[in-house]
């Protein structure tokens, strides 16, 4: 939602003193919404970097794994490649090009809010047809889905445990800043049993916005056909503790210093998002780490042949390799998640 120019943080400033604190989840939200509306954050000059920005290979590797499970699935022709959140396109594009050696030109439907971004996307990709959510997604035919570093852009909420039982984490105003406070209303019964016996000062995190976005998916390929793969930091056991995080320039922020000027994630709870997959009657195909998944795709003999040919580039080839797989850079913490059709073939990688 746009507010004029006027600054989000006078925005949130002046609905806190006149109805008081805001929801966590109605804070990330905006933020998010503010933060992408109008730059391309991405890249070194921007504030983070994704995979398909560090490497060529991600992409590739992707449109190879799509074009697979599509030629197992017995090339149904009027497919669709549908990306949520694409940033620059470079993942389409390098996987659109991947696809093509395989003899796979599919229709391309991108799901993109930021305006600045779409514009940037045109440019990489220009057939593309862009919608603002994915409900107006064309609803015959099936779908090849990716979506990478979108579900960790969605608002969180949060419920801490306090002596008085569990309450809504919220967002004040006080003395100048913006800080993290508990709401008055009682939200025990929004907390499952099994999780109920938490100490004081406990935190649950839960991704409305997720759940939402995987089981739409997950419905879609069920009724379309198709597969998908959702790509994102996270962690596949439940876990509590809040995992929000802000970046800025590279670098972590307070999440509450900036609103609308740094970008706010939080980790994807991979099990809540199968789960969801699964209630609408989805196959799982799994949730691997990425290093395990582009391992397993051939990125190292990738690499190597992308080396030959180019030697001049081989140390800054096997460097972005590195950075993909590495267990101590994206390749443990980043997972990938597929999910197919109940009549589609299994995938590679998992
Ligand atoms: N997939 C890209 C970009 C990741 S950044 C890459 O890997 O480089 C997150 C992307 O999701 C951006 O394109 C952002 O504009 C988009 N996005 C975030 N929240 C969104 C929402 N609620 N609706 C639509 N797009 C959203």
């Amino acid at each position: 939602m746009e507010h004029g120019g006027e600054p989000l943080a006078a925005v949130f400033q002046r609905l806190i003193a006149r109805y008081g604190p805001i929801t966590l989840q109605h804070y990330m939200g905006e933020s998010n919404a503010r933060y992408y509306a109008g730059k391309d954050p991405l890249g070194s000059a921007g504030d983070f970097i994704t995979a398909p920005e560090v490497s060529q290979m991600f992409g590739e590797l992707i449109g190879l794994w799509l074009a697979d499970i599509w030629m197992r699935a017995g090339r149904p022709e009027d497919v669709r490649y549908v990306e949520l959140g694409p940033g620059r396109g470079t993942l389409a594009r390098d996987a659109l090009r991947a696809m093509k050696r395989s003899g796979l030109a599919p229709a391309v439907h991108f799901v993109e809010g930021s305006a600045a971004l779409r514009r940037i996307q045109l440019a990489a990709v220009p057939q593309a047809e862009w919608h603002h959510d994915l409900s107006d997604l064309p609803t015959d035919g099936p779908m090849l889905l990716v979506g990478n570093e979108f579900l960790d852009a969605l608002p969180v909420r949060q419920l801490v445990k306090t002596p008085e039982g569990w309450r809504e984490r919220m967002v004040d105003f006080q003395e100048g800043r913006f800080v993290p406070v508990a709401g008055d209303k009682p939200m025990d019964a929004a907390v499952p049993e099994t999780i109920n016996e938490q100490a004081d000062g406990a935190l649950i995190e839960t991704c409305p916005g997720a759940a939402a976005v995987v089981g739409e998916v997950a419905r879609r390929l069920v009724s379309q056909g198709g597969a998908a793969l959702l790509i994102d930091y996270g962690y596949d056991r439940p876990q509590t503790g809040s995992t929000l995080q802000a970046l800025k320039a590279h670098t972590k922020v307070d999440p509450f210093a900036l609103p609308g000027e740094a970008d706010l994630t939080c980790l994807v709870d991979f099990s809540a998002a199968g789960e969801a997959a699964s209630a609408q009657g989805a196959r799982l195909l799994g949730t691997v780490a990425q290093g395990h998944f582009l391992r397993a795709l051939g990125i190292e003999m990738r690499a190597d042949k992308l080396a030959a040919a180019a030697p001049e580039h081989a140390s800054a080839i096997h460097a972005a390799m590195h950075r993909l797989i590495g267990k101590k850079q994206m390749g443990t913490l980043f997972k990938v998640m597929g999910l197919a059709a109940p009549d589609w073939p299994h995938g590679a990688g998992f």
